[in-house]
């Protein structure tokens, strides 16, 4: 089978987290974000002085693009507040004060499980990708039968990152039932579970439990493996076209948690209102997963597992594509799937020097782009000359900038091109 050009392999550093699942306290007041998704924010449907349930829908799904806001806490809403987010900007947030009765509403029971039941209740659910792209679930998977393979991103190709292998470990069945609804929603054929070689414990253990048209496949460990058109290639061989769908290639990509919280929403009637985070790094005296609340700020999270609040950087997200933490204000979301507190060793300060032509950044990209152009074209704001050069297509994988030896900005200096193409439609 085919796989994929160019990536990089870096240290795994996978070890610190033991096994098992742990539970973050809930903390006595929660930020529930009304954007923790692509698309409009959420419509409040609550007001201040409101006593709500956990499980409770405290705001709808705006038109169009959107989804469905949960209380992850029983409680009093206090305001609808602006607070701070991963930007550093403010947004509306809904702040809950908890109670601590644990008093908790479900979603209806389904009646039957059809194409149209599952995919309605998806979206009530508020589900979105939960691998850190926050695309409403309901609305990738209805495909209108045109996708006839599900791909399982379970490669979780990320540093640090073991969230979704914890799911697959602790929650094998339940995983697997979630991969088959999602099959059913999109009215795929088959699903195909992509996980890299260096997860051996939960390759075992999802072969021995896969059966009929749901197969495991074994993956090179090379980053960005989970990157969506590199998954579907290593996993079915086929190219999405460039500027096209996955659909279009007859394929929908679901990540291990969202189809995890597409079996609590079928089978438990539970919405989306907790996720599973990696708390890593050197800086974290307790690294673990544990389940968290949305809304809960990350320094409860950060006092809980013993994280440094004074260390070399705070991430979201991997250390490759994630982003550093502006605030321990910040909250948990539906896309947060890991924080790390990283030490001196774990990352230095380089310093940025003049590029030496050695060609690292053109041989480590795995979408074939020359980013040493795309760099030269941006610092001279030729931003016609950088779309030329395929800035578009950038996935924002970092490898770029992890091979340079010159310590370019050259991440940066691609995703800054591909901002101002689109906002200018060069
Ligand atoms: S140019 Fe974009 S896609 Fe290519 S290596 Fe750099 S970040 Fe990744
Ligand atoms: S890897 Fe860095 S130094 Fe080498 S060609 Fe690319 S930008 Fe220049």
């Amino acid at each position: 089978m085919a796989g994929f050009s160019g990536g990089v392999h870096p240290r795994g550093c996978k070890n610190l987290v033991p096994d098992g699942v742990g539970i973050c306290p809930e903390p006595e007041k929660v930020y529930v974000p009304l954007s923790q998704h692509i698309g409009a924010p959420a419509v409040p449907v609550v007001q201040a002085g409101e006593r709500v349930l956990r499980g409770q829908l405290v705001a709808k799904k705006a038109e169009g693009l959107s989804a469905n806001i949960y209380s992850p806490v029983a409680g009093t809403v206090k305001e609808i507040v602006g607070h701070i987010t991963a930007k550093g900007k403010k947004l509306p947030h809904i702040l809950i004060e908890n109670d601590h009765t644990d008093e908790s509403i479900f979603l209806p029971p389904l009646a039957e499980i059809t194409q149209e039941s599952v995919l309605s209740r998806i979206e009530e659910a508020g589900i979105v990708g939960m691998g850190g792209a926050g695309f409403p679930t309901a609305a990738k998977l209805n495909v209108n039968g045109r996708a006839d393979v599900l791909v399982v991103n379970a490669a979780e190709c990320e540093p640090y990152i073991t969230c979704d292998n914890a799911v697959m470990l602790c929650y094998t069945a339940e995983f697997l039932a979630g991969v088959r609804h999602c099959m059913t929603a999109c009215g795929a054929r088959r699903a195909v579970i992509g996980i890299e070689k260096n997860k051996p414990e939960a390759i075992a253990c999802l072969s021995s439990a896969v059966s009929g048209n749901i197969s495991v496949k074994p993956l090179r460990t090379r980053y960005p493996q989970g990157a969506e058109k590199q998954l579907i290639r290593s996993c079915t061989g086929r190219t999405v076209p460039e500027g096209k769908l996955p659909v279009d290639a007859g394929v929908v990509v679901v990540n291990v948690h969202t189809a995890f919280s597409v079996y609590r929403a079928v089978e438990e009637n539970l919405p989306c209102y907790e996720r599973i985070v990696t708390v890593s790094g050197r800086a974290a005296e307790r690294p673990q997963n544990l389940w968290v609340k949305y809304g809960t700020r990350f320094r409860g999270i950060a006092q809980y597992c013993g994280g440094r609040e004074v260390c070399a950087r705070i991430v979201s997200g991997g250390p490759m594509m994630g982003e550093a933490v502006f605030s321990l204000k910040e909250c948990a979301t539906k896309t947060v799937s890991c924080l790390l507190f990283l030490d001196e060793t774990e990352c230095e300060t380089k310093i940025s020097s003049t590029c030496i032509g050695c060609g690292k950044c053109v041989q480590a990209c795995p979408m074939g782009l020359s980013p040493v152009f795309i760099d030269a074209a941006v610092l001279r704001k030729d931003y016609a000359e950088a779309k030329r050069c395929g800035a578009s297509q950038c996935i924002g994988c970092g490898c770029c900038s992890y091979v340079c030896p010159a310590n370019r900005y050259l991440v940066q200096s691609v995703k800054l091109a591909k901002k101002i193409i689109g906002e200018r439609k060069i």
